[in-house]
């Protein structure tokens, strides 16, 4: 494990150690007000961790924001390279990081897949469908950082389907149906595991790192046609704006302290 103390930035470069791994990509400039995965909000994190290297030798970082004590939920932002809905939650938690919690934000798991806006790996491996057989070196730092972290619950962020699903237990259950509701989308769904032959999704593959790991999977609706062109399930595609998604990211990061924060308090049975 590394960790980087973050200095007082004097240029937007300097501003965190993950700037330069970050890539700019598609995201950005997709449409309208849509936004990347590099910090800009001013804030800096109070921790940055390294927890891998990318196949083309980018640096997979962890940030930690709010509380160092009390219970900590990992957040992976990108998982697929051409998905841009998460850099909403993302930029959501940098902007106004939790009190009562702790949050390990992984910005982008798939560094590589963000600078070729493509929705695999540089070995052109899905990275969610390899939580067993962890070929990819994204996949091994998401469960690194899970072995490392020991999170009461990981929300993995994904786009463009418009739903939330949980995995592995009643915390799971519980801030899937808030955050569902605080969008208007209705009930929660099951995240679910990978139908075909050994493949599996990375909540499966820290369930197995992590004995009873659980998990929130947040589909965001697509901000663009052009995003998440190779999305498996093109019948389940949810069009809608950057206005949308960013109010609904905003709502859903307030769930989300929320419900962890009075679930450390009363406990799920
Ligand atoms: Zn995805």
């Amino acid at each position: 494990m590394t960790t980087v103390a973050p200095t007082t930035p004097t240029t937007a470069a300097q501003l965190d150690p993950t700037f330069a791994d970050t890539p700019t990509s598609r995201c950005d400039t997709l449409t309208p007000g849509s936004i990347g995965y590099r910090n800009t909000s001013g804030h800096v994190a109070d921790q940055y961790m390294a927890i891998g290297t990318s196949t083309e030798g980018r640096t997979i970082w962890a940030e930690h924001w709010g509380a160092s004590t009390g219970p900590q939920v990992l957040v992976l932002g990108q998982v697929h390279g051409d998905e841009c809905g998460p850099a909403f939650l993302v930029a959501a938690i940098r902007q106004r990081p939790p009190v009562d919690i702790g949050i390990w934000l992984v910005p982008t798991a798939n560094p590589d897949g963000l600078a070729a806006f493509h929705r695999h790996t540089a070995l052109d491996i899905d990275p969610n469908r390899d939580g067993f057989d962890l070929a990819t070196p994204e996949a091994r730092a998401v469960m690194h950082v899970t072995e490392l972290v020991r999170p009461v619950l990981t929300v993995h962020t994904h786009s463009p389907y418009g739903w939330v699903g949980a995995y592995g237990g009643p915390l799971a259950t519980k801030v899937a149906t808030a955050l569902s509701e605080a969008v208007g989308w209705g009930h929660a769904y099951n995240a679910g595991t990978v139908k075909n032959g050994t493949q599996a999704f990375l909540w499966e593959g820290q369930a197995r790192v992590l004995p009873g790991a659980q998990s929130v999977l947040i589909e965001f609706p697509g901000i663009s046609p052009d995003e998440a062109v190779d999305a498996p399930d093109p019948t389940q595609v949810k069009e809608s704006t950057v206005a949308v998604v960013q109010a609904d990211a905003l709502a859903m990061r307030d769930a989300l302290y929320a419900v962890v924060a009075n679930d450390a308090i009363t406990p799920s049975l």
